[in-house]
């Protein structure tokens, strides 16, 4: 069985930032990553630009040169593509960890093609695989998608777009510029608070003018072929749809954690419990890395504060191996 010192499991931003260190400090490592390279980006809409300006999104201090200066989906993929093959960083694409073991003071990491050994674990596995569903009748049909890529597809269509964060702000915007008729269903009062300060006041004067639609209180009940039922301060209504956006935000993969025995909070937030200090869990060796961080509160880690988890793991992972030599 191949035996590491670390495995990381997750090929995103932060992922190849533990990778990275790793491999400077001297680490055994070996990054296990189930889909393609930053497979999250990857997945984000084509024409979508980072709130982020580059410098925060570069890691090691490697310079990320953008046309902008904040990043598109593109750019980013170009400068992690490139960390990753000048450095020769040691990583597996489409390669899945399934299930993790702790046994004899060492992980058994078992893969969909092999299982490995290592001595220490960094779950770095994000929050983008799993959609909030909004668990109402026909939120399985085809019409309906929890992620959004391309505006043009929805062009001379009726969309609803559920949701009134960042993500469903911005697909409501782009969608409606290439001449889709939208509508927001947003279950609070008004567009969400933290949704980006210099797109806010676009989508609150489209609503306020009447070019984007917008029903606040309200929330889906039921998605039909060719409507979708909503109920609004306890009034239902039915809506000419051709397609549904459910924009609801994403959660890590919390039972993926507790297999492997790291505890979380018992309050519905599922924040894992970690060393602020060494990231390390209440399962020694094994540590966590970005955005999972955060349990359901997937705002608080994101690319800009949690590339720094790499050097605070990699500097405890190499003080132990200092002592036991
Ligand atoms: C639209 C959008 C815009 C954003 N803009 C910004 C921004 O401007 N600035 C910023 O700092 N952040 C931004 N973020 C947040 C940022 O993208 C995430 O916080 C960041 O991707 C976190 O990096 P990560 O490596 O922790 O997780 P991810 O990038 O999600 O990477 C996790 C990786 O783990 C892999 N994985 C999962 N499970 C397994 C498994 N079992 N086995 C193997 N691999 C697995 C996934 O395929 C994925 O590639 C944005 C997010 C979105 C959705």
């Amino acid at each position: 069985m191949t035996h590491k010192e670390l495995i990381i499991i997750g090929g995103g931003p932060i992922g190849i930032a533990c990778g990275l260190e790793a491999k400077k400090r001297g680490i055994d490592y070996l990054i296990l990553e189930k889909g393609t390279l930053v497979n999250s980006l990857f997945n984000y809409p084509v024409n979508m630009q980072f709130f982020s300006s580059s410098e925060k999104l570069e890691i090691d201090d490697i310079p990320f040169i953008s046309k902008e200066a904040k990043p598109k989906r593109n750019e980013a993929l170009e400068y992690y593509r490139r960390i990753v093959t000048s450095n020769k960083l040691n990583i597996h694409l489409f390669e899945k960890v399934e299930e993790v073991k702790k046994q004899d003071q060492q992980f058994e990491v078992r893969s969909n093609k092999v299982t490995y050994r290592s001595d220490n674990l960094i779950v770095a596995t994000g929050f983008y695989d799993l959609p909030n569903l909004l668990n109402v009748p026909g939120e399985d049909k085809p019409k309906v998608s929890h992620y959004y890529n391309d505006p043009h597809f929805y062009s001379m269509q009726k969309l609803a777009v559920i949701g009134a964060s960042n993500s469903a702000v911005d697909a409501a915007l782009e969608c409606y510029r290439k001449g889709a008729e939208v509508t927001m269903i947003v279950r609070g009062p008004a567009i969400g608070e933290r949704v980006k300060y210099w797109v806010k006041p676009d989508i609150e004067n489209r609503i306020k003018e009447g070019s984007v639609k917008a029903y606040f209180d309200a929330e889906v009940v039921s998605i039909q072929d060719n409507t979708i039922t909503i109920k609004q301060k306890g009034k239902m209504q039915e809506i000419e749809n051709d397609y549904v956006l459910a924009l609801t935000g994403y959660r890590p993969n919390f039972s993926f954690l507790q297999k492997m025995g790291v505890a979380l909070s018992d309050d519905g937030k599922y924040y894992p419990q970690y060393n602020e200090e060494t990231m390390e869990t209440n399962i020694s060796g094994l540590y966590l890395a970005g955005v999972i961080c955060g349990g359901m509160d997937t705002h608080l880690w994101f690319i800009e504060n949690s590339r720094i988890h790499a050097e605070m793991i990699l500097e405890h992972i190499c003080s132990k191996k200092k002592v036991n030599s």
